[in-house]
């Protein structure tokens, strides 16, 4: 395929990385891939790890504050990169809520989530479909989605593991037509 130097920068920025933040586990990252590069029509790529900022860390509570690992993760995206997204293996939390799955900041081209909560101790594919369904939960956030009506809508906001089992990783129509504009119009920067 013949490149052109405008197409250059705009290939380059269809790409979205995957780092794993602190001991997130390798093989759940990996199997991230795949759905995302379905979901989003975008390239993955594996970004490097890096370590739990201790700055989130309230011991009063043994959580993380989800914000500042955003923050800390935000600035490792490389430029070549449209998104970074963060996996984590601890408990997360914002102000006023006991816990999140995941977080996400649309500015900064990032978002996080955690597999703390979503482990399914018997059953390894259904802790791989719940963090498929929180990845583009996250992502979806970073794209301009909203939260959905829909229950089997992956932008469905899901208080306990039994909503986001029932919703899974697939987004409604209408969702996934958002995307699709929202994505053709990074496409034509
Ligand atoms: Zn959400
Ligand atoms: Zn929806």
């Amino acid at each position: 395929m013949a490149v052109g130097p405008g197409s250059v920068a705009q290939r380059a920025a269809r790409i979205i990385a995957v780092a794993p933040v602190g001991r997130a586990a390798p093989a759940v990252v990996r199997h991230l891939h795949s759905v995302l590069e379905d979901t989003f029509g975008r390239e993955v790529i594996d970004a490097p790890g890096l370590p739990l900022a201790l700055r989130a860390y309230r011991p009063a509570r043994g959580q993380w504050l989800a914000t500042d690992l955003l923050d800390a993760l935000a600035p490792t995206r490389a430029a070549r990169c449209e998104r970074i997204l963060g996996v984590a293996e601890v408990d997360l939390f914002v102000p006023d809520l006991n816990f999140v799955f995941g977080v996400a900041d649309a500015a900064l081209g990032a978002a996080l989530f955690s597999l703390a909560r979503l482990v399914a101790p018997r059953d390894p594919q259904r802790t791989l479909r719940r963090a498929a369904t929180e990845a583009v939960h996250e992502l979806g956030h970073t794209y301009g989605l909203g939260h959905c009506k829909d229950p089997r809508c992956a932008m469905w906001f899901s208080n306990t593991l039994a909503e986001t089992d029932r919703k899974g990783a697939r987004l409604c129509a209408r969702d996934a037509a958002a995307l699709r504009r929202a994505t053709a119009l990074n496409d034509a920067d």
